[in-house]
């Protein structure tokens, strides 16, 4: 067996000093530990990094986000001076696409204040250098936003947020922790009630898993208390669904499926975003929800994918028409990821979204109600 890696060592060393970690300590040690993180300290995009995201995939996915968001602007007061934000920039390839999307909208970029929240320095220097047209400034986190109307996206930031995770019991609910002999390992706490769960009870039964994520949780709260303040809009996207049901800890590493536990800080760490505890933790805001494939395709991709097409040819049309499939066919990104929208209560929704919102979390129960 391998020795362990630096971080590896050091979490041992951790464990055994102070006991078991939660997933979502292990989770926020491996992606941002300052030395040993994974996004501090390697490229993670694209073909010679781990994953690959939507807006990677081709310019259409942020330049049909940012006319969403500038439609919202013009319909809502075209506020004068506004933050225009993203969390989890990444190499800054959405915003670019947003900023040169959005160049045509008169007044917009003479009001956008645009500002990044990145914890990590090595990406905030390639998101420098993508954006340097531009005035940007950084933040650490998101409640360090301004206090000005809000136009906002996150797209695959909230699957990087630590997550802890729960099997219920006959008895309670059982927490996955990281455990540590000569190795890292799984263990689960003995069962006790945990109160935060409670309004899972009746849509689970014992041996199911649920995963929490308050941090997730506490962002969106701080996004809605903010446009409900000042107005605007904020738009998630991510993989995952209407409630956290199963276990969705997963690592990727060289675009394939790997050990979460194995070398800790050289693979990426996600779970499934909870767009239901998202909605819950939205109030005051309204919201809608939709999956990214009918989201895109409201917003016209297929008109903008055909316009690109025209300037193509051979291979390039062949990656363009590929690129358009994958980030809207319900095989491929299309159903998986979804996308959810938060404005103010009386605000009309943005384009491509529905007119309704989502039915209640209840009317989504599989089970009946059970309790222990
Ligand atoms: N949105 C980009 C990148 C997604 S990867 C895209 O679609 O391509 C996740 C991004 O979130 C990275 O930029 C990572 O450094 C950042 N990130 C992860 N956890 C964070 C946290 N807790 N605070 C701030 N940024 C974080």
């Amino acid at each position: 067996m391998p020795p362990p890696n630096p971080l590896e060592a050091l979490l041992i060393r951790r464990i055994r000093a102070t006991g078991p970690l939660t997933l979502a300590d292990y989770m926020a040690e491996c992606l941002l530990h300052p030395e040993h993180g994974y996004y501090t300290t390697r490229p993670p995009f694209g073909l010679e990094g781990d994953f690959i995201t939507a807006p990677e995939i081709s310019q259409m996915f942020g330049e049909l986000l940012g006319l969403c968001l500038a439609q919202y602007w013009l319909d809502h007061g075209r506020p004068e001076a506004f933050t225009l934000a993203e969390l989890g920039p990444g190499r800054g390839t959405l915003m670019a696409d947003v900023l040169r999307a959005t160049r045509g909208v008169p007044g917009f970029h003479a009001a956008a204040r645009v500002t990044l929240v990145e914890a990590s320095p090595r990406l905030r220097d390639q998101q420098r250098s993508l954006l340097c047209a531009h005035p940007v400034s950084w933040l650490d986190t998101p409640d360090q936003l301004p206090e000005a109307p809000l136009y906002l996206i996150a797209n695959e930031f909230f699957d990087a947020l630590p997550i802890r995770q729960f099997t219920r019991d006959a008895r309670g609910w059982r927490e996955t922790v990281v455990t540590a002999t000569d190795r890292l390992a799984y263990a689960r706490t003995p069962p006790a009630p945990v109160a935060a769960l409670d309004y899972r009870l009746h849509d689970t039964i014992p041996g199911e898993i649920v995963e929490t994520c308050a941090a997730a949780a506490a962002i969106t709260q701080g996004l809605a208390a903010r446009i409900a303040r000042q107005g605007g809009l904020a738009l998630i996207l991510d993989y995952g669904g209407w409630h956290a049901r199963g276990d969705t800890f997963q690592a990727l590493r060289h675009h394939a499926f790997a050990d979460p536990l194995q070398n800790p800080g050289e693979a990426d760490l996600t779970a499934h975003v909870d767009f239901a505890a998202l909605a819950e933790a939205a109030s005051p805001c309204h919201i809608r929800y939709t999956t990214q494939g009918a989201l895109l395709a409201n917003l016209g991709i297929a008109a903008r994918a055909a316009t690109l097409a025209q300037r193509l040819d051979g291979p390039a049309l062949e990656s363009h028409h590929a690129a358009t499939r994958r980030l809207t066919d319900p095989a491929e990104m299309g159903t998986l990821f979804k996308a959810l929208a938060l404005f103010a209560p009386g605000a009309a929704p943005p384009a491509g979204f529905p007119t309704e919102p989502p039915p209640s979390a209840h009317s989504q129960d599989r089970h009946a109600p059970i309790r222990p």
